[in-house]
């Protein structure tokens, strides 16, 4: 994708503290980090969504990328925690339109929040009902 941001720095045609990179995935630093240390790791190819990957090797090549550079922050003591984030689409909050974990160190006292408030209408047991009923049948 010509104007993606992770295209160009994939691509080297934008500088990005690349970490390591592999034919299928690439990890860098997130230049808004969280926290110190805070990493994005992505597929080279553009895909926008996680249900949008059909490639089994990339699929193996990212989840290994993120195992790794989760090794990586903890044997260079940058962080024993870590949270890792996924977003699909602009309702999520996806801010750039190329598949992206972010893996953010954590630590006692961060002030770092991820709220994830349960909603208790869909928590009712005949909403949960019609939703696993509607699951189930695809
Ligand atoms: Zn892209």
């Amino acid at each position: 994708m010509e104007n993606c941001i992770f295209c160009k720095i994939i691509n080297q045609q934008q500088h990005g503290y690349i970490i390591s990179q592999n034919e299928s995935v690439t990890a860098f630093l997130d230049i808004h980090p969280v926290t110190e240390g805070h990493v994005l790791v992505v597929p080279n190819e553009h895909v926008e969504k996680l249900h949008n990957m059909n490639n089994p090797e990339t699929v193996t090549a990212l989840i290994n990328t993120l195992i790794d550079t989760a090794n990586l922050l903890v044997k260079s003591n940058i962080c024993t925690d870590y949270s890792i984030i996924q977003s699909n689409g602009k309702y999520a909050e996806q801010d750039i339109n190329h598949l992206h974990f972010h893996i953010i160190p954590r630590h006692q006292h961060d002030e770092v929040v991820f709220k994830l408030d349960t909603n208790t209408n869909a928590a009712l047991e005949d909403n949960l009902m019609k939703v696993f009923n509607d699951l189930i049948k695809n």
